[in-house]
């Protein structure tokens, strides 16, 4: 049987679609993170919401061989609109999201729901999932077919990124419907041809080959890699800063022979970044321009407030004002230094509840703190200067403030990412987690129970949707204020280290 998550792998590389199918247990999956974990809660909730445009739908609540019966059953019964439809045709085997009937036309519609916006500017990884939507779509027409069902028309159902929530979710301004019909029949004789080629595969013993990933980057090696370059050192050229954006440069040293970090000759043409990065290594020397560093920290000025938010994105808004995926602080901490050499001061918010929007009452908070003058440094500025944009776009009493206040950040991370400072444990990353351990080792992320904002992220949820004890909620509030602390805190003895070796 071949499914549509066995077509998906397919389309990212046949060797791995042979490998899933018929050795298994060489594959090593990575674990998912909780990021990707929030992902997929985030597509279940979009379809929980598209399912709302069609009241009269019946779910398929079974699996496998019973959901093929069980829709049969619906279809039979004469059922207009499916949730689940599961259908088996010619060893193929998939399920789709809602199975509508449409009377007028005496045809159905398959509606495919993706927890993605729509947005036909997508660029990049976007457009590559927007890609892999509109196949994983069109296989499903093309089975449907196959099963003898009339199909005249094919939709993804992705969120409207503009959508702007106001009082009750309107679900038909919220979920977009983008007619892919067309391209489902320009798709069909090359999916089909997919279809003979995964049959092929299967009724194949030995290995595919070649496997031509040792030429690619790290983001393109699927879990089958491990098992079939055994030889490759754990720190590989594969781990070169940002050598995806280079393949020829990483398939001259794989030709050259040259398979770890440690082997890359001295004379050999990498970016200026890459090159630091590898001779930091090998070397084992730091990079300091501490002339450009001096430069650029002199743009601060005191008092110096290290700020960080951390934030609940959800694919569905829950509160007026906000749209799809919007950043939604909820808790800050603040470290404030007024002069230099000054004594610090802590101040921190956490919205105890999420029956309101937080970013009202943590402005409020931090207005308190944050003066007229100085600079606000942060970690990452894309960040907290999108969260300042959104709180303006919500509450626009303060759009003027948090202008302001984006014209004062400073970004602390610059100094790593633009190769000013380089050192062979930051293994060409420029994440404060990989940065702290060398400024101050004695301090970590290690004592903490939230490690990352996606921890920080799914704690809220759970201390104010969730129904939990009291002391669980004290647990998780103590939790994140450690982790939030952690973070500005991080900043603030980074800066203190870094100025003692320029
Ligand atoms: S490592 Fe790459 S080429 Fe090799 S099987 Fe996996 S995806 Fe295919």
């Amino acid at each position: 049987m071949i499914t549509k998550s066995d077509y998906l792998k397919f389309l990212t590389c046949p060797a791995y679609f042979w490998f899933h199918k018929k050795e298994p247990s060489v594959l090593v999956e990575k674990e998912i993170s909780d990021f990707q974990k929030e992902l997929i809660e985030s597509g279940k909730e979009v379809e929980a919401w598209a399912r709302k445009r069609y009241p009269s739908g019946i779910l398929v609540e079974s699996r496998e061989d019973q959901a093929v019966s069980d829709t049969k059953k619906l279809l039979d019964e004469g059922k207009k609109v499916i949730f689940q439809a599961t259908i088996e045709a010619e060893g193929l085997y998939v399920m789709v999201d809602i199975l509508e009937w449409d009377e007028k036309n005496g045809h159905w519609i398959i509606n495919e729901v993706k927890g993605s916006t729509s947005d036909p500017t997508k660029m990049g990884d976007d457009k590559k999932s927007k890609k892999e939507h509109e196949y994983d779509a069109s296989f499903q027409y093309i089975v449907l077919k196959k099963a003898g069902m009339n199909v005249g028309k094919v939709n993804l159902l992705e969120l409207n990124k503009e959508y702007v929530r106001n009082g009750e979710i309107n679900v038909v301004q919220l979920i977009n419907p983008t007619d892919i019909t067309e391209k489902a029949h320009e798709l069909e004789e090359e999916i089909n041809g997919h279809i003979d080629q995964m049959r092929m595969l299967m009724d194949q013993e030995s290995e595919p080959q070649p496997c031509d990933c040792v030429y690619k980057s790290r983001a393109n090696h699927c879990p089958a890699f491990g098992y079939l370059y055994p030889n490759m050192p754990e720190y590989s050229v594969h781990d070169i800063a940002l050598i995806g954006l280079s393949p020829k440069r990483l398939g001259g040293l794989i030709e050259g022979g040259y398979l770890s970090i440690y082997d890359v000759p001295e004379d050999f043409e990498l970016s200026k970044n890459q090159r630091s990065h590898v001779d930091v290594t090998q070397t084992r020397i730091t990079v300091n321009k501490s002339g450009e560093i001096k430069k650029l920290i002199n743009k601060m000025e005191y008092p110096f407030y290290y700020l960080d938010y951390e934030t609940y994105p959800t694919a569905v808004p829950i509160y007026d004002g906000c749209k799809p995926y919007m950043q939604i602080p909820f808790q800050y901490s603040l470290h404030i230094q007024r002069e230099p050499d000054g004594e610090y001061e802590h101040y921190e918010f956490l919205a105890d509840n999420g029956d309101e929007n937080p970013m009202k009452a943590l402005t409020e908070s931090l207005k308190e703190h944050i003066g007229d003058g100085g600079s606000i440094i942060v970690w990452n500025k894309k960040f907290e200067k999108k969260c300042n944009e959104n709180i303006g776009e919500v509450y626009p009493e303060y759009a003027e403030l948090m202008n302001s206040w984006n014209e004062r950040l400073f970004d602390l991370m610059d100094v790593f990412q633009q190769n000013l400072y380089v050192h062979k444990d930051f293994k060409g990353k420029y994440s404060i987690k990989k940065v702290l351990p060398v400024f101050d080792p004695e301090l970590s992320y290690k004592d903490l129970n939230v490690q990352d904002g996606s921890m920080a992220m799914d704690t809220w949820r759970k201390m104010v949707f969730d129904d939990i004890s009291e002391a669980e909620k004290e647990k998780n509030k103590k939790d994140l204020l450690e982790y939030c602390e952690r973070d500005t805190w991080a900043m603030v003895r980074i800066y203190e280290e870094l100025v003692k070796k320029i």
